[in-house]
């Protein structure tokens, strides 16, 4: 208040000086700020102000603080401030059946367990109650975007905006009968309603999602490139997951996946792939010329033994490559540390070369490299004035934490979801000093535990 009211004193008095003092929403402050900017900035004592749910400043927070003065602060403890983490592929409602089989073949795994499971539990109620659980625990541990192929999405987009998470989501457009659509022409139709009632919506992205080149035949993979480009959508894809996955696509079209999807004019800027572990060296060429994007996802492949990707090639080419956890069922959680530091390792490992996958290169995987795989670089992914202000802020008080050299290195080394403090998403507060402001959420978890009961019972049947 003083302050508001020195400013107006002087306006009064020195018009020029005071046009310079502006009003923020929220100023995040006493921090250091990993910006993730094109120069990589690192800035100690930094601060970041928020207006109307775009960035509108970072930088030393002498500089900031005499620029802005703000409606609420959020103190960040001397904490890290960094881009909020953006989980590239994900199937936010199958949190309800985590743990629910591990240790098994894929097609086990799939057929015994999941498929029977989602077969007679998944309605439009669980989805949203899966997603709430999920963004429970998203938010919780740093995620501010997530990219989402299920089934009733729009009880996903609905469950991400009442947490106040960022999503870019599409009903997934699969080729035998799925809980909600009985057949392509109806996932279609779904999607086209789905793009048209959240085009616009600051928080949800609505995009096309057709599952892989292997569960959607050509005609789908063709309408679902009509329908991204009549509402300019992003389309997310499966794709090189698995060995079997390449051999059924090359048995049946003599290709590639993705020399398939190129053939059919699906690849360009706006097109994110999950997984992408079997792509060669040509495939590789074709999606960096496209423009499209790969969706990294350490821990579900190792869990299901899927192999390795290719991330030292795919870094070193330049490619749009980002990090998901994928779904809750095959990793078993959303944590998009753990997948960092999955992401680090393995690459050394796999390669037998500590200099692949620098630190650096694998938080910028999960912040800017997400939204370059998007598409969206323009808006997401890094802290830098006229982006969305989603920002993340990382406790240092835990003893793993101390000393600290690199704040780079602790994020992707030693920093766990758990000292993930405070949470913005469109310059709003969804978590403030751990405690979520969106949620309620002991209610979130009893609905979970009540679920639970259900998938037992049912699969007993
Ligand atoms: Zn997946």
């Amino acid at each position: 208040m003083r302050r508001a009211a020195g400013g107006l004193l002087l306006a009064l008095l020195v018009p020029s000086v005071a046009a310079a003092a502006e009003t923020a929403d929220l100023l995040v402050r006493n921090a250091t700020v990993v910006t993730v900017d094109a120069e990589r900035r690192v800035i100690r004592d930094g601060a970041v102000a928020i207006q109307g749910g775009r960035i509108a400043a970072v930088g030393p927070a002498a500089e900031v603080g005499a620029r802005y003065s703000a409606a609420e602060t959020l103190d960040a403890g001397g904490g890290l401030v960094l881009p909020g983490l953006v989980n590239a592929h994900t199937h936010a409602p199958m949190v309800l059946f985590r743990g629910i089989a591990d240790d098994l073949k894929l097609m086990d795994w799939l057929q015994k367990y999941i498929f029977p499971a989602e077969a007679r539990n998944v309605t439009a109620e669980f989805v949203k109650a899966g997603t709430r659980l999920a963004a429970l625990e998203m938010i919780r541990s740093g995620t501010t975007t997530f990219v989402d192929m299920y089934y009733f999405e729009d009880q996903v987009a609905e469950a991400a905006k009442e947490a106040g998470l960022r999503t870019v989501a599409g009903e997934t457009i699969i080729g035998f009968p799925a809980p909600d659509n009985k057949t392509i022409a109806d996932a279609l139709a779904y999607t086209e309603r789905f793009l048209k009632r959240w085009a616009g919506d600051p928080l949800v992205v609505p995009a096309v999602a057709p599952h892989s080149a292997y569960l959607a035949d050509p005609d789908a993979l063709r309408a679902s490139r009509a329908l991204a480009d009549r509402y300019g959508a992003p389309i997310l894809i499966h794709l090189s997951e698995s060995q079997d996955e390449q051999a059924t696509v090359k048995e049946r079209y003599k290709k590639t996946p993705t020399v398939h999807l190129r053939d059919l004019g699906i690849l360009r800027k706006g097109v994110l792939g999950a997984h992408g572990i079997w792509l060669d060296a040509g495939d590789r060429a074709i999606l960096k010329e496209a423009g499209a994007g790969i969706a990294h996802c350490p821990q579900s492949n190792m869990k299901i033994s899927s192999g390795p990707a290719p991330v030292r090639e795919m870094l070193a080419e330049g490619l749009r490559l980002g990090l998901g956890t994928d779904g809750a069922a095959s990793n078993n959680d959303l944590d998009m540390f753990e997948e960092m530091l999955t992401a680090a390792l393995l690459a050394k490992h796999v390669t037998g070369d500590p200099t692949v996958a620098p630190a650096a290169s694998v938080l910028e995987m999960a912040t800017l490299g997400g939204a370059r795989a998007l598409g969206m670089e323009d808006r997401l992914g890094s802290l830098e004035p006229g982006k969305r202000a989603d920002l993340i802020v990382v406790d240092l008080s835990a003893p793993r934490l101390h000393p600290l050299y690199d704040p780079v290195s602790h994020l992707v080394y030693a920093a766990k979801g758990a000292d993930v403090r405070h949470v913005v998403v469109e310059g709003r507060v969804v978590m403030r000093d751990r405690k979520i402001t969106t949620l309620d959420e002991a209610a979130v978890l009893a609905d979970a535990e009540r679920l639970r009961g259900q998938v037992v019972q049912s699969l007993a049947k």
